[in-house]
């Protein structure tokens, strides 16, 4: 099984990916954490080129997010699912459509056959959607010390483009996805998600 989490800045996704392999873990399954953009050795490497300010163009940015998901997709993600595991990645596709998409402009058809061509058809069995108003993800983020992000220094009207598209997706595609009220405590969204779980998948 493939479960990805998804969501804006200080929805707590990190965190909720470590509560949901511990959820799993209890229950004698064998779990797998991992993140994007990374979670290979080369994925790693171009995060660092992602995240460390070196200036690329939205399109490139999407493509190397690309290259780098697909690392992870077969370095990682496959070997993993073909030994039984059950994966868990904080971020994945939907986290592009959301940045460098809507936020950031690029083509959408483009970032579609990005996806098809990288993944080949793996998507997850199943998405969490983090949701939180803006202004409340922006206050933990902040408090939580993240002021650096190259994010945080864009406007409100740059985030709430990043959760109307999540939004929009997990609205587009119900079968994968699933909103959760990210703005309760982590240990109530904890509860929604472990609930939510054995009903999407028992
Ligand atoms: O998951 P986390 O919030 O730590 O993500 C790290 C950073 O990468 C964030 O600033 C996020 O906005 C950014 N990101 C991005 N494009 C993606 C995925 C994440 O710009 N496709």
């Amino acid at each position: 099984r493939f479960i990805t989490l998804e969501g804006g800045e200080g929805a707590g996704k990190s965190t909720q990916a470590r509560c949901l392999a511990t959820h799993l873990a209890r229950r004698g399954l064998p779990v797998l954490l991992t993140r994007e953009p990374g979670g290979a050795p080369g994925a790693e490497a171009m995060r660092r080129l992602l995240l460390g300010g070196s200036g690329l163009d939205p399109l490139a940015e999407a493509l190397l997010v690309f290259a780098a998901r697909r690392d992870h997709l077969v370095s990682t993600i496959r070997p993993a699912l073909a030994a039984g595991m059950w994966v868990i990645s904080d971020r994945f596709v939907d986290s592009t459509r959301a940045y460098q998409g809507a936020g950031q402009g690029v083509d959408g058809a483009a970032i579609d056959s990005l996806a098809a061509i990288a993944l080949e058809g793996r998507m997850p069995d199943l998405t969490l959607v983090l949701d939180l108003p803006v202004a409340t993800g922006m206050a933990r983020a902040r408090q939580r010390g993240v002021a650096a992000d190259r994010y945080e220094r864009l406007d409100t009207a740059f985030h709430q483009r990043i959760r109307d598209a999540f939004l929009a997706i997990a609205a587009a595609e119900p079968a994968r996805c699933a909103v959760v009220d990210a703005t309760p405590d982590a240990g109530a969204v904890a509860r929604d998600i472990a609930a939510l779980l054995d009903t999407r998948l028992p």
